[in-house]
């Protein structure tokens, strides 16, 4: 029979820690805990089975069936702690608390002080000798109860607390300010009144007997799994619906018993920075909430830590030490148990634990030990010191990386007080982070107008890519993560928010608005772009702190990876800037952002708009020399490493003049009328583009392009090898669906590589390889890698085209699909493993299946992800390939794949 119901107390348990699954993380440790001879309060854990049964069948049918077992497991907490549930003289009372496999703070229901009624206060007065503080208690538990079982909690945040009102009303009455200076009668008044007001909102009588109380508590506690604020947490976290929570039932410990109790939480190590620093706060008499409600000032546990806390708030000395003494001081032996016990917990699980305690009449309580919430440096500091103590080993330490934290590590952040302070004007897609802040520009060739300045564009295009690259970030209306604007702003480390619906723009007035507010050229904004977030103003920020901890996890990465790590990067300082992160090798190298800087764009316009071969070539000519340095400074930068360049991807019309004055400009230079050049560029127009004329289709229309491309890469290769560089370029034709593009794209290249080796007497090695991001290449992958040398899976085009869903206008339903759960998250960002994952899968295996060597890699925006990482090393590929800043990211994640 299944067992839905798992006991602990008095040093046994049913449980232990690794059930967290089944019990959730909190049950989990409970259990463990009492086997490990830490005190916990008896009590019991109902499954997260069950959550799911009373999901799937109801309340009835799930109550029906673990009745029998709750009712046993209550009676042997009664039996442990000499109490009665329902009891006159001697009431159990109990706390309701949830507990998920993951830890979701503070986003579901509890209930404390269950079992209280008109009889029970009598029962608990007489017992503790302290009528107040039963009748806190009692007071306590009608609040909680009405709030959370009988659905007193205002639906809105406009409205106020039924309770807190009735709490403001009786203070005025009595001429006080706070709940402490309540008498008993005033706390009996407010239990009185508390019960009318359930009254009048619900029509129904407050419950008075306990096992209607504890039902209502536990099945308020399954229905909080899915309260707005649990979904919305899951789904920032990334944790399944199906998983449930469990419910934990136990004796209640009350640290409101006068001034030998009192509450707290602590960390074995500090949450912010990874120093081995026992902290936390407490209030003396207390139960748990008055901790966190901001209404006392919690003081600091430690004498340490009191004396750093008193410093930063100006207290003195002599203040703290009378009005805010640490635990420590004012209660030494609680404070050595304390200590013994945490250092007891971080031992036993060899992680920073978070505790919660409880001190009744001068006995300490746990009431939970859970791993650590923590910033990412302190993740970093944490993992290496541990595993330079002897607690844990190498693969442990990686194992406690969360990969995608390190991206805190990478950049600039916010001062996280004058964060706190900011106003949040708008919420975007977390495109690129970091912070940003800098007076908005509207236009990208007036970036350098202000010193720091944050480009607020609609969206941008390859045009914008220089006053991109001058901005200190940038922000877009439109577009979603693989979007131009989040695209580049990735490759450049550059803070960008997009997609921030809410953001106006009006480029003739140069006046962006935001609900309502209007925000001209020149107003100080900042971006949040590890968050999504523009706040108003300058926020001030700090430079992130690399620390030899951060290398030493990045050594471990090497030592257990299989797969290597490349990146995308279309400049020598991008390529220089992922090696020093650790990239070994480019991994898409997209050659169309060299065609904008400078001069050069005005031949390639000379190039597109050309009427007949010989004008393309002229022009080619032109372009040739400016590519060819491009490559050498590329090549140099990665030397001794792949450097895969791609052929022109996009399609021609995004390089064509669309203002009249560029387009006049292009008439002079061509001796061509304007009306000529307009005609040109509306020729040009197409509907779809992305699915237009671009990629391979570029060089099977316009073999001399290829050939251009294709000379400038191997007469750099060649320059550079005589210069005793190790240069190893691998060539890559774009958007291929069958072999034939390909095939014409490869003889091309090997010819002009041909001709160029004997025109300089001197040769060098390259590959030629493909794209795989159109599904008709993975579904022919075998005939396809008769002519590729290797295979890198654009994943953005290769998302776009298995879901049919368009990069660029994606942005208008993704979100509704993800919040309506049709979608878990964005394909573009995360790899979807059951659809697109399966096509990389076949293409991988059937590229095998004729060239078993074949070297395979992906290098869609993919390759940065952790979980996508992942996947691609499930796959056999070779290597990853990410923007430079996630390259450490990638690093770990396929370190960590590969010891899974
Ligand atoms: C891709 O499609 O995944 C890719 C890397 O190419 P691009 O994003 O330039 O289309
Ligand atoms: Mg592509």
């Amino acid at each position: 029979m299944t067992k839905h119901v798992y006991t602990f107390g008095a040093g046994q348990a049913e449980g232990k820690a690794d059930m967290k699954n089944l019990l959730g993380g909190k049950g989990a440790n409970l259990a463990e805990m009492n086997l490990i001879g830490v005190p916990v309060p008896p009590g019991f854990t109902i499954t997260t089975e069950v959550c799911t049964m009373y999901n799937e069948k109801g309340q009835q049918a799930t109550f029906d069936l673990i009745k029998p077992e709750v009712e046993a497991a209550v009676a042997l907490v009664e039996k442990l702690t000499g109490t009665e549930f329902g009891s006159k003289e001697n009431p159990c009372l109990m706390s309701v608390r949830s507990g998920a496999r993951a830890s979701m703070p503070g986003m579901m229901d509890t209930v404390l002080n269950l079992g209280m009624n008109d009889d029970a206060v009598e029962g608990i007065a007489k017992k503790s000798g302290n009528p107040r503080f039963a009748w806190d208690s009692y007071r306590r538990f009608v609040q909680m109860y009405g709030d959370v079982v009988m659905e007193m909690k205002p639906a809105s945040k406009e409205e106020h607390d039924p309770f807190e009102e009735i709490i403001d009303q009786l203070k005025e009455e009595k001429g006080i300010a706070l709940d402490t200076q309540f008498t008993t009668e005033d706390l009996q008044e407010l239990v009185k009144r508390f019960k009318a007001a359930v009254k009048k909102v619900t029509g129904k009588d407050f419950p008075t007997d306990p096992w209607e109380q504890l039902w209502g508590s536990v099945a308020a506690v399954f229905n909080s799994w899915n309260n707005d604020r649990a979904i919305l947490y899951r789904r920032l976290e990334q944790i399944p619906d199906e998983w449930g929570t469990a419910v934990n039932c136990q004796a209640m410990v009350f640290g409101n018993m006068g001034s030998n109790s009192g509450t707290g939480v602590a960390f074995t190590r500090d949450a912010a920075t990874g120093e081995d620093i026992f902290n936390g706060e407490y209030l003396i008499d207390a139960q748990g909430e008055d901790v966190v409600a901001g209404i006392r000032t919690p003081q600091e546990i430690t004498i340490e830590g009191s004396k750093k806390w008193a410093a930063l708030q100006g207290v003195s000395e002599e203040e703290r030490a009378s009005k805010y003494p640490s635990l420590e001081e004012a209660m030494p032996e609680m404070y050595k148990q304390l200590n013994e016990t945490q250092q007891k917990l971080e031992d036993h699980y060899s992680d920073m634990q978070d505790l919660e305690f409880t001190i009744q009449e001068g006995k300490l309580w746990l009431l939970q030990t859970r791993n650590g919430k923590r910033t990412g440096s302190a993740m970093v500091n944490i993992a290496v010191d541990m595993l330079e103590e002897g607690r844990i080993d190498e693969k442990t330490a990686l194992q406690r990386i969360d990969a995608a934290k390190l991206d805190e590590l990478l950049h600039p952040v916010f001062d996280t007080e004058a964060m706190k302070a900011a106003n949040v004007l708008a919420k975007g897609l977390p495109a690129s982070p970091g912070a940003a802040t800098g007076q908005v520009v509207f236009f990208a060739d007036e970036a350098n107008k202000y010193p720091e300045a944050v480009l607020v564009r609609v969206e941008t295009s390859p045009e914008d890519l220089e006053g991109m690259h001058i901005a200190k970030g940038i922000l877009t209306a439109r577009g979603g993560m693989t979007s131009h604007a989040a695209v580049v702003a990735r490759g450049m480390g550059k803070c960008c928010v997009s997609g921030a619906g809410n953001v106006k723009i009006n480029y003739k007035t140069r006046v962006m608005t935001i609900d309502g507010k209007e925000f001209k050229e020149g107003d100080w904004i900042s971006l949040n772009g590890s968050t999504g977030e523009v706040y108003e103003g300058k926020v001030a920020t700090m430079d992130p702190e690399l620390s030899g901890n951060f290398a030493k996890i990045m050594d471990l990465a090497d030592k257990f990876t299989r797969m290597t790590v490349r990146t995308n990067a279309d400049s020598p300082a991008d390529a220089q800037v992922a090696r020093d992160f650790g990239a070994q090798g480019i991994g898409l190298c997209r050659t169309e952002h060299m065609f904008f800087e400078g001069e050069r764009i005005k031949a390639m316009r000379e190039m597109i708009l050309a009427k007949t071969e010989v004008d393309r070539r002229k022009a080619l000519d032109k372009l040739l020399p400016y590519q060819r340095e491009d490559f050498e400074g590329i090549l140099e930068a990665m030397a001794g490493y792949g450097v895969t360049i791609r052929l022109l991807d996009p399609p021609l019309h995004e390089f064509v003049p669309h203002e009249e004055a560029n387009q006049k400009e292009m008439a002079d230079e061509m001796g061509i009328s304007v009306e000529e050049v307009k005609a040109l560029v509306e020729d040009l127009h197409e509907f779809n583009p992305m699915l237009g004329h671009r990629g391979c289709r570029l060089g099977n229309t316009y073999p001399e392009i290829t050939e251009m491309q294709a000379r400038a890469i191997i007469e750099a290769a060649v320059n550079l090898k005589q210069k005793g560089v190790d240069a190893r370029p691998e060539i890559m034709v774009p958007l291929i669906g069958t072999v034939k593009e390909l095939k014409l794209q490869a003889d091309i290249i090997h010819a002009t590589a041909k001709k160029v080796f004997e025109e300089k007497g001197a040769e060098c090695s390259y590959m030629v390889g493909t794209m795989i991001e159109i599904p008709r290449a993975a579904v022919t992958a075998d005939k396809v890698a008769e002519v590729a040398e290797f295979f890198s899976f654009g994943t953005n085009d290769l998302t776009q085209m298995t879901f049919g869903y368009s990069r660029d206008d994606a942005g208008k339903f993704l979100p509704i699909y993800i919040e309506k759960g049709i979608l878990k998250n964005d394909p573009f960002q995360v790899l979807d493993q059951e659809g697109v994952g399966q096509v990389v899968k076949m293409g991988v295996d059937r590229g095998r299946s004729t060239k078993p060597n074949l070297k395979v890699g992906i290098c869609g925006e993919h390759g940065g992800e952790p979980s996508s990482v992942m996947f691609c090393d499930s796959v056999g590929m070779d290597y990853v390939s990410c923007s430079p800043y996630r390259v450490p990211i990638a690093r770990v994640a396929a370190a960590q794949a590969n010891i899974k």
